[in-house]
């Protein structure tokens, strides 16, 4: 449920309808916009009478909430969610590109990607420490050696960084060393982690589950939300359908949905979205289009080589030739592009 409050309602009045709400045992989530201030019920609301709040004179209106997100959606918070890191932001009107391989592989690997990315113009850089593969068999990532590495390629470049948290165990050096914690598809729905991460302050990028709907992924939103950390960027990364021509189907129609639904950022990864190198510079254009916030994009010097994800791992000179056709895009759509 939520509460549209009259413009230049008195602050007594407002504290007095918080602690009333508070006493039913329920929380308060304020959202002051430009024109109008609404407070959102957060808990179980279903056999409140929404007749309760419309005698207070300073409600104008009261609205029951269907949806089962709450703070995650747009009507507790109808203004677009900006979050800025490190001087750039991502959210309505800023473009954000996260670019960098797969998995961090060597200092000169990473270094030399940033280098090269930072000179053709990106605003983070990317790169798994961690990797949830599917074969125990498979590269499982450096560990905090990776991080290392990436914290040097950020002091050489000034990138900040976005890096994969598989458990909470370190996550206290995530804290410390990353600037984007990605919870990665098949982590989606680990509620432990989720509300760990709930209890930190630092910005989180939820990729969507292998075969999440919206409404699960904008609960696993929640998770973290609901906690009190409200530095969450949702990313569309493929789901699982009948094809398998592509890796994953890429549902570019999840962000005109979410931005319905939810007020918070959306970007899209076009390389786990369809495993395919060749597609990811078509998809970009498509994502910044369909009204994505960023994209999340995989870069390797030498992808017949990469630990992980070559086939759709574009290269440097492949990244060169995609960027300026985005910044073109970027200013046909009146977003500004945080490099
Ligand atoms: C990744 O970003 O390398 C990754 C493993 O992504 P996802 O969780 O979307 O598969
Ligand atoms: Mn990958």
């Amino acid at each position: 449920m939520i509460l549209v409050l009259k413009p230049g309602a008195p602050r007594e009045q407002v504290d007095e309808l918080i602690g009333r709400i508070k006493t039913m045992g329920l929380d308060v989530h304020i959202s002051v916009g430009v024109d109008t201030t609404i407070i959102g019920l957060v808990g179980d609301t279903t056999k409140l009478d929404r007749l309760v709040f419309s005698s207070y004179d300073i409600v104008q209106n009261v609205l029951k909430v269907t949806e089962p997100f709450k703070k995650a959606n747009r009507m507790f918070h109808p203004d677009d969610t900006i979050i800025e890191i490190g001087g750039r932001k991502i959210g309505e009107g800023h473009f954000v590109i996260i670019a960098g391989p797969c998995s961090v592989e060597s200092e000169e690997q990473i270094v030399g990607i940033a280098r090269e990315l930072k000179n053709i113009g990106a605003t983070f850089l990317r790169g798994g420490a961690y990797k949830p593969r599917t074969s125990p068999y498979s590269f499982q990532g450096l560990g905090l050696e990776g991080l290392e590495l990436l914290k040097i390629a950020r002091a050489e470049t000034g990138l900040p960084i976005v890096s994969e948290i598989m458990s909470t165990d370190v996550l206290d050096r995530f804290v410390e060393d990353v600037d984007i914690i990605q919870v990665g598809a098949r982590n989606m729905q680990n509620f432990v982690l989720l509300r760990e991460l709930g209890r930190i302050r630092k910005p989180i990028l939820l990729k969507r589950g292998l075969s999440a709907t919206l409404e699960e992924w904008l609960m696993s939103a929640e998770y973290i939300l609901s906690e009190g950390n409200d530095k969450v960027i949702l990313c569309e990364r493929g789901i699982r359908t009948f094809e398998t021509y592509t890796r994953n189907t890429l549902d570019l129609s999840a962000v005109p949905a979410i931005k319905k639904l939810s007020h918070l950022p959306v970007i899209v990864d076009p390389s786990h979205g369809t495993g395919k190198s060749w597609m990811v510079g078509t998809m970009s254009k498509a994502a910044l289009v369909a009204g994505a916030d960023g994209v999340i994009i995989e870069v390797h010097n030498n992808p017949k080589c990469a630990l992980s994800d070559g086939d759709q791992s574009i290269t440097p000179s492949d990244y060169a030739a995609i960027f300026p056709k985005i910044k073109q895009l970027a200013e046909i759509e009146w977003k500004r592009l945080e490099v």
